[in-house]
């Protein structure tokens, strides 16, 4: 596929500003367009000639020499370059400091009222490949290209230098590195960290597991959902918080509830929603493990009654082809949601799956709906907190979806 692909082994050794100087790609026309029209991946099919190794930086240009910027480059992933820079401008120490410097004052002008929040969010902040989380004093990173890995040590450097941080984690075991080729591991790269650390979201202080928990320790996505989620159970009986993990939505909504239950597949997620619930003197959350699909079944066939039910399952549609099954799903744990709301009652549910668009997400709880012959009316649409940006011109930028429905 890669046509004319003249690869040098032993690339990786040069210096960075050899590398960018004769590191190049060309870009088939299809390739051209999709790069002009501000997407900055570019997939192994739309590259027509490429000479540079693995986590190398490239000069990309169209086949006629057109400049249209620099991007990182990676022969084993689909996405073989990821546009980084638009300009004429070296990818260097000063380069990765001024992006983290940007991405840290956009999260200023936040006034995010929580110590644990997204300070970095890859492409949507200039960095492809590139998540940086901060918890308190610590930050993790997690690398998903292969020159990002390779410029770990900028990184670092610039967060040391910003933030002063006590720690910062490498945690490279996401799924996706697979892909780009990259082997998993979870190592410090500065000062200490240690397994879990106490952080606050609003009013409520959470445990997240840095080392072992989910993505980096929480569902950060979630931060503004979860506190709107208190506004909306506010004054509520019953709350039933499915696919809870380590109760982001349940320890929101019991402070704002008489009780919540919290259903989680996962003992261990749901021993540290325990604990959680103890940091913060809530005694008024059960914990429940269970199969959500089954007990999402069990109570409605038993005709139990929530004032609000919370739906925020993991994503069922990882890929394009996994949608109809997925759909099916998302549709399934709506409509038994929906059967077990009283009056007046409000479902809150979610997807991050980006190929479950907001269009077959509504249309999804439209068929739900209209099966349990009930009138839901839409309080609110919500999407990802502020500190995940979405771009324009990438629409996966955009993936985690919340609507917010109360049975009339
Ligand atoms: N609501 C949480 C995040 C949920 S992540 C928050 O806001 O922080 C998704 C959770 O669903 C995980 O904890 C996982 O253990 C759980 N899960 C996945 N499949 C499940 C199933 N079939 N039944 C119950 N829980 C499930």
């Amino acid at each position: 596929m890669l046509a004319g692909f003249t690869g040098t082994p032993g690339k990786g050794a040069h210096t960075k500003m050899t590398e960018t100087r004769t590191n190049t790609a060309v870009l088939t026309k299809r390739g051209a367009a999709r790069a002009r029209e501000g997407h900055p991946w570019i997939y192994r099919s739309d590259v027509a000639e490429a000479a540079a190794s693995a986590g190398d930086v490239v000069r990309v240009t169209d086949r006629a020499g057109r400049f249209l910027g620099r991007a990182f480059y990676n022969p084993k992933s689909e996405i073989t370059l990821r546009i980084a820079e638009r300009e004429e401008r070296e990818i260097d120490g000063a380069w990765f400091r001024r992006r983290i410097e940007r991405a840290g004052a956009c999260r200023e002008s936040l006034k995010i009222d929580a110590s644990a929040y997204r300070l970095l969010h890859a492409e949507a902040d200039g960095v492809p490949g590139l998540v940086i989380d901060r918890y308190a004093d610590y930050f993790v990173l997690q690398p998903g290209s292969a020159a990002v890995e390779r410029r770990l040590d900028h990184v670092v450097a610039a967060l040391e230098d910003l933030y002063a941080p006590t720690g910062i984690l490498l945690r490279g075991d996401s799924a996706s590195r697979k892909r780009e080729g990259l082997t998993r591991k979870v190592e410090v790269l500065s000062g200490e960290v240690p397994d879990s650390v106490v952080v606050h979201e609003g009013p409520v202080r959470y445990r997240a597991g840095l080392r072992g928990g989910q993505k980096t320790g929480g569902f950060l996505d979630q931060r503004e959902n979860h506190i709107a989620a208190a506004q909306y159970v506010g004054g509520a009986g019953r709350v039933l918080d499915v696919f809870s993990y380590a109760g982001g939505f349940a320890l929101h909504a019991a402070r704002a509830a008489e009780s919540v239950e919290a259903v989680d597949s996962s003992g261990d997620a749901l021993e540290i929603a325990r604990q959680n619930a103890e940091l913060n003197g809530l005694d008024n959350i059960t914990f429940t493990r269970f199969n959500a699909f089954d007990l999402l079944r069990e109570r409605s066939d038993a005709e139990a009654r929530y004032d609000a039910v919370i739906l925020d399952p993991p994503a069922f549609a990882k890929t394009k082809r996994d949608l109809p099954g997925a759909t099916r799903a998302y549709k399934e744990i709506n409509l038994r949601a929906m059967k077990l709301l009283a009056p007046g009652g409000v479902l809150i549910t979610c997807s991050c799956s980006y190929h479950f668009s907001r269009e077959l997400m509504e249309e999804t709880l439209r068929s739900a709906a209209a099966d349990v012959g009930c009138t839901m009316r839409v309080r609110e649409w919500r999407g990802q907190a502020l500190d995940h940006p979405e771009i324009l011109t990438i629409p996966e930028t955009r993936y985690l979806k919340c609507a917010v429905l109360e049975r009339a």
